[in-house]
């Protein structure tokens, strides 16, 4: 009775309705794919970045240019937002407890708590049946020659928080490079990681909302240069089989973790069929774009309905694709291939600074044939560097 009662105030969460208004904490690409798409769908949608005009800005309704942190900048988002939600997971935890109670935030802070932090996060995936590299929590010098006799070398240094795109993070390959661990160590809170010696990168998006629905994308195989991504192919190069498991293992991570929007499951995949969970990005992931033009839905607009409580439809994949990154040191070479490549779908984020490494936009090529896409872009030399 009671759990016929409980699936009763579970279905009748209520939809946000078109013309509603999506509050975004963090204005960059992700916000502002997000914030498009929101658009396509009569929602409205306010940003706040302390970047005047950040690509959100440009997009959405309203702009609150404020720092991330900044408390009362955050309840006066949530005060003028039906619905709030962030696109990255550096957001400041207290400030989203605060407005949590009264503001709508169906994602929560759970979510954000346990993915905010690597030990969190794989604690959670252990106890959620997931393999994932062998780890311990490392504060000082001797936790980290203690962790190294246990786990071995190679493996890798990670802060805990705050790392993103290998940043904050040594690969150690014997006591030579003990030498290199002071920034991380200095931090007093860092994992050290047993190395995965596997085949390939992939990732799964998945999303889920208030009333429990799930959808999973298919998976991509994620191509790295410099610890940031390069490129993704989708359908990953691994057999049907593989996929079937990997999509799944998503989806389980999504009901263990009580998901509401969308979250990006990281992999590392054996050819043996071993699959490791890396880590989880509880937003759109830069290698879930391919589904802005390949999928029946994007997995911006799998998040906005997640978070508005909107039905998920089965995601399908229309065609084969490949999506290359455009970072800084890319975007002149880019900019030359638009008169050349009328198949290619080019996306530019406007930021207002092109810096190395720096993220402005990708390219997406629908494709009958991923060799030959992966030799045209390898024909171009703009990303051989
Ligand atoms: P992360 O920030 O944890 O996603 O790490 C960035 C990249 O470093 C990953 O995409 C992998 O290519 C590599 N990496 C990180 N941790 C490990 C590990 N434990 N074993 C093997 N490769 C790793």
């Amino acid at each position: 009775m009671i759990g016929q009662l409980k699936a009763v105030q579970i279905l009748t969460k209520p939809m946000i309705q078109q013309g509603q208004t999506i509050g975004i904490i963090g204005g960059g690409q992700l916000g502002q794919m997000m914030a498009l798409d929101a658009k396509q769908t009569g929602m409205k949608v306010i940003t706040l970045d302390p970047t005047p005009h950040c690509p959100c800005g440009q997009v959405a309704d309203d702009q609150i240019v404020a720092p991330y942190a900044d408390v009362a900048a955050i309840k006066e988002l949530a005060q003028r937002s039906d619905v709030l939600t962030y696109e990255f997971e550096n957001v400041d935890l207290n400030a989203l407890r605060d407005v949590a109670d009264t503001a709508y935030v169906p994602q929560g802070t759970h979510l954000l708590y346990t993915t905010k932090n690597r030990i969190r996060e794989k604690t959670f995936l252990r106890q959620a049946g997931m393999k994932t590299a062998p780890f311990m929590a490392v504060k000082n010098r001797a936790d980290l020659s203690a962790a190294i006799k246990k786990i071995g070398y190679p493996c890798v240094l990670k802060t805990c928080e705050g790392g993103y795109d290998g940043h904050g993070q040594e690969v150690l390959h014997s006591d030579a490079d003990l030498t290199k661990c002071d920034g991380i160590l200095s931090t007093k809170d860092a994992i050290l990681e047993g190395w995965v010696h596997f085949d390939l990168e992939c990732s799964v998006m998945v999303g889920r909302n208030e009333n429990g629905q799930v959808t999973v994308f298919p998976v991509a195989e994620n191509i790295h240069h410099d610890e940031i991504l390069h490129i993704s192919i989708v359908p990953a190069r691994i057999s049907s089989a593989m996929q079937a498991k990997a999509k799944q293992m998503a989806v389980q991570i999504a009901k263990a973790i009580d998901l509401r929007g969308i979250l990006g499951v990281e992999m590392f995949v054996k050819r043996d069929g071993e699959i490791y969970i890396n880590e989880l990005a509880p937003r759109p992931h830069n290698s879930g774009h391919y589904s802005i033009e390949a999928c029946n839905f994007s997995q911006f607009a799998i998040h906005n309905r997640a978070i508005c409580n909107w039905p998920l439809p089965k995601i399908e994949l229309l065609k084969p694709v490949v999506m290359v990154n455009v970072l800084g040191q890319h975007v002149a070479g880019v900019r030359q291939q638009i008169p050349l490549k009328p198949n290619w779908h080019f996306h530019d984020y406007g930021k207002a600074e092109i810096r190395h490494n720096r993220k402005m936009g990708h390219v997406t090529i629908l494709t009958d044939d991923i060799e030959q896409t992966l030799q045209e872009i390898d024909d171009t030399g703009i990303w051989n560097d």
